[in-house]
């Protein structure tokens, strides 16, 4: 829009939170008035709250409020920094200042010695200013990161460019809507080199689980894909279900021959703690599975995880090699941050997946990234950032 020259959501939204409350929108233009009067007209806009000069409030999508404020360039890094938060960060950074001889506020901040303000129009430099690296802003929840950044010691965040595939999609096989062909060539346009296909086994009937016959032929059709397709290795798999009883639903000699095993709990999520930590590890330690797929079962704001023990889950994972999934799919997002961080620091390889039944929830991985960078992953931590050769050799055979 003209005039209009950065804008950027802050908040929880732009520290990649799993759920966010209230939208704050900052950005700088030279005439603030048309771009506000811009704002409140959006067709997604259903109810103006407050409407001034320089910002604006309404209502989106029945509940949603979104803020949009028009600050002054010269201190956008400043009041960009104040609005990312999290409350918890900008605490340290305030009683950080204040060690150094400053006082910071929304907008600048100020040498206590002279009273003379200093303006940053980038965070970087305000970060500077404190003696910092700059902190992404996925990782400002007072969790070690200003220790990390004083000692130049802060991970570099894995990135959504890092994904070489996904390990986890559905197809037409089973509950997908679309054809391995059609999947295969929307992860090639997203510059994938491999994708996996991993549909439901036999127990989960409702979802098209394929018996043993079938994926026998399904492994057939996929190496028949790769040899019409060019530009993507498509991969077999199955999402084995951990059966209640901790048995997998597929005998170990039809594991051995797919590529990838994404084993994951659909059913009997009524167990006790110790029951379904002891499917998990059982899961883990057979010896074709690769991945455990959405770890926790949780659906955001509609079902609890189950219960289990999860460190020692994640023990057996870093024992056998066995990769945690972060399900990327939004409702999912599991492992999350903080079980993903616990992981990572244990050893445990993860995986960042789709999960998507059709083409355009692909394009869910930016959510698992998320969740990933808030975890402190680096490349290295996750297996599908992995060329195909040494995906293949990573896997377990
Ligand atoms: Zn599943
Ligand atoms: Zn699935």
């Amino acid at each position: 829009m003209e005039g209009l020259e950065h804008i950027t959501a802050a908040g929880s939204y732009r520290r990649g939170k799993e759920t966010v409350g209230d939208i704050d929108i900052l950005a700088t233009a030279s005439r603030p008035e048309e771009i506000v009067a811009a704002f409140v007209k959006m067709p997604q806009v259903e109810e103006v709250l407050a409407r001034g000069p320089t910002k604006a409030s309404v209502i989106v999508r029945e509940t949603v409020q979104v803020d949009l404020r028009i600050v002054e360039h010269k201190s956008y890094g400043t009041v960009l920094q104040y609005f990312t938060g999290s409350k918890e960060h900008n605490v340290r950074l305030r009683q950080l200042a204040l060690d150094r001889g400053y006082s910071l506020s929304e907008y600048s901040l100020t040498r206590l010695a002279d009273g003379k303000d200093l303006f940053f129009e980038r965070e970087e430099e305000l970060y500077e200013a404190l003696g910092l690296a700059y902190i992404p802003p996925e990782l400002r929840e007072d969790a070690g990161e200003v220790e990390a950044a004083l000692q130049r010691r802060l991970p570099k965040l894995v990135e959504i460019g890092d994904l070489r595939g996904d390990l986890h999609v559905h197809s037409d096989w089973s509950d997908g809507r679309s054809t391995i062909q059609e999947m295969a060539l929307a992860a090639k346009l997203l510059g994938y080199e491999y994708i996996a296909f991993c549909d439901h086994s036999p127990s989960v009937g409702i979802a098209g689980g394929l018996a043993p016959e079938k994926l026998e032929k399904k492994i057939e059709s996929i190496a028949a894909a790769n040899e019409s397709l060019e530009g993507i290795t498509v991969l077999s798999g199955t999402e084995v279900d951990i059966k209640a009883d901790g048995k997998l639903d597929y005998p170990d000699d039809l594991l051995a021959k797919v590529d990838v095993v994404v084993a994951s709990v659909h059913m009997g999520q009524q167990q006790t703690e110790r029951e379904i930590t002891g499917r998990l590890i059982s899961a883990i330690e057979n010896e074709f599975v690769d991945i455990i797929g959405h770890p926790t079962g949780r659906i955001i704001n509609q079902r609890e995880a189950y219960e289990f023990d999860m460190q020692a889950v994640l023990e057996a994972a870093a024992r056998t090699g066995t990769a945690m999934e972060i399900n990327a799919y939004p409702s999912r997002l599991d492992l999350n941050d903080v079980n993903s961080r616990a992981a990572k620091e244990m050893g445990v390889k993860m995986c960042i997946n789709s999960d998507a039944h059709e083409p355009l929830q692909l394009g869910v991985m930016k959510y698992g990234i998320n969740v990933a960078r808030r975890a402190w992953l680096e490349k290295a931590d996750l297996l599908n950032t992995l060329g195909l050769q040494e995906l293949l050799r990573a896997l377990k055979k």
